[in-house]
């Protein structure tokens, strides 16, 4: 199965030729105003926004706002979705080395090293998105870099902080970027990353992969293109970049320096405090002639799918390991497309779906609220979920609650607390300690006759409205009249 959309111009192009890809007045501000208009057209249209800032490069935002668009970059029915993005997972596909001067993506060079005064806030046009953040931010950069050990190469999105001219902060969560940062670091080296911004749906999904540590994601890219990744080796480091993308930025995470980076809105809808956090150097700039850059709204559709569909495709995959019955999952965008997993399952045994939600408790730390529901309820439907709940479910019976697990950072709710150390080191704080709550909301497999039968209509799903209704059949005004 190969994909036609195996960059980002060729999707922009596709969804300009259907009416999915808005225009912005051009010289729309990069404060605040920009990401307020894509948000307002988040999961309808993308955005392309010409001049933002009085820059020359455009920025564009929301071109992976539904659920639709991307299985349709896929190729593949909705349905399917999560089946292809697994099986793509499972059989990945080596990338294709090609030199810089085949590489879109090195055709024009900035070097921060040349002793210039180059400002990465002059040179890209990188916008501040939430009321209270504390900046300019980079949302959509996938940042790839080696594990020093090894040499596999891992990918993910971070969110990053213009500090300085060259410099920027960034997050990295307790995952394979930073034990890769933690060897280097131990050793006194900086990481080497690079920081890719502009690239085709799908393999910016690949990014988001759940996946053991040493298995690069951009071999996902290529399986779901269904052809090779054509990569290209950065200047400054041994890191291989997607060849057609819009931007690189190559640099180093410093050892043994912070500095302060936030507040920022994250996926929550809450923003993430000030915190001293690491910082990468920026080494060398590289883009295509006339780049396009890519934003993403925090918290919005583009966001929370991202991380949705691969997170969906992994937790099936873990479930069904263990129980055969599980048919379907959703992150429900309600639960921020992280925190509330809806569960189908077609039930064998008393008692099972309790199984279910304790092995999806393990699936991934961010799940906090699980409910398994039967398989004739729509997961995709937070109404339906709640109509299992409400019938099907008793508090005192169906319901499991584990106390303090690791749950994610991100959620305000969770506890913070501090280890107070002794030899005057500062204390530790441990974020993201978290109530699991699962709901067994699978009615009994025996009860007395329809008691759990679902009203249906006869014939409800056949009606042909077409045929079943004729308004110049009759003469409504003498019906009415009187
Ligand atoms: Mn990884």
């Amino acid at each position: 199965m190969n994909s036609a959309f195996t960059g980002l111009r060729s999707w922009l192009r596709h969804l300009a030729a259907t009416e999915r890809l808005a225009v912005a007045r051009p010289g729309a501000k990069l404060e605040h105003e920009l990401a307020a208009i894509a948000k307002r057209l988040d999961g309808r249209q993308a955005v392309l926004f010409p001049q933002p800032g009085g820059h020359a490069m455009p920025v564009v935002s929301g071109f992976m706002s539904k659920r639709a668009w991307i299985a349709e970059a896929m190729g593949v029915p909705q349905s399917e979705l999560l089946a292809r993005f697994r099986e793509a997972s499972e059989a990945p596909t080596p990338w294709r080395e090609v030199a810089a001067a085949q590489a879109a993506c090195q055709q024009v060079v900035h070097d921060f090293r040349a002793g210039g005064q180059l400002d990465i806030a002059r040179l890209l046009p990188i916008p501040t998105h939430s009321e209270h953040d504390s900046g300019a931010y980079i949302t959509a950069g996938l940042v790839i870099a080696r594990n020093p050990k090894t040499g596999v190469q891992n990918v993910s999105i971070n969110r990053i902080q213009v500090n300085a001219r060259d410099r920027l902060g960034i997050l990295m969560l307790p995952r394979h970027l930073r034990a890769f940062f933690q060897t280097a670091e131990g050793e006194g080296q900086p990481l080497p990353v690079a920081i890719v911004i502009g690239v085709d749906p799908l393999t910016a999904l690949s990014s988001q992969a759940i996946t053991p540590i040493d298995f690069d994601e951009l071999t996902i890219a290529g399986s779901l293109h269904g052809a090779p990744l054509a990569v290209t080796r950065c200047q400054t480091s041994e890191v291989r970049v997607p060849a057609e993308a819009e931007i690189v930025i190559e640099g180093r995470i410093l050892p043994r320096v912070r500095e302060p980076e936030g507040p920022f809105g994250e996926f929550p809808k809450y923003y993430s405090a000030r915190e001293e956090r690491e910082v990468i150097e920026i080494d060398r700039v590289s883009t295509r002639r006339d780049p396009i850059f890519h934003t993403i709204v925090p918290a919005e559709m583009e966001h929370l799918l991202l991380g949705a569909i691969p997170r969906e495709a992994t937790l099936l995959a873990h479930l069904q390991r263990s129980f055969p019955g599980v048919l379907d999952v959703h992150l429900s965008i309600g639960g921020v497309a992280r925190y509330h997993l809806y569960v189908k399952l077609e039930k064998r045994r008393e008692g099972e779906p309790k199984n279910v939600i304790l092995g999806a408790f393990g699936g991934h730390y961010d799940v906090k609220h699980v409910v398994v529901v039967d398989d004739d309820v729509d997961v995709h439907d937070p109404q339906e979920v709640e109509w299992a709940i409400a019938t099907r479910f008793q508090a005192d019976r169906d319901l499991v609650v584990v106390t303090e697990a690791q749950g994610s950072p991100l959620d305000p709710s969770t506890t913070v607390r501090f280890i107070h150390s002794h030899g005057g080191k500062p204390p530790v704080h441990l974020q993201g300690m978290s109530a699991k709550m699962g709901l067994d909301a699978t009615k009994p497999l025996e009860s007395a006759e329809h008691v759990f039968t679902r009203v249906c209509i006869p014939g409800e799903r056949e009606v042909d409205l077409a045929t079943a209704l004729q308004p110049d059949a009759v003469d409504l005004e003498r019906i009415l009249a009187g």
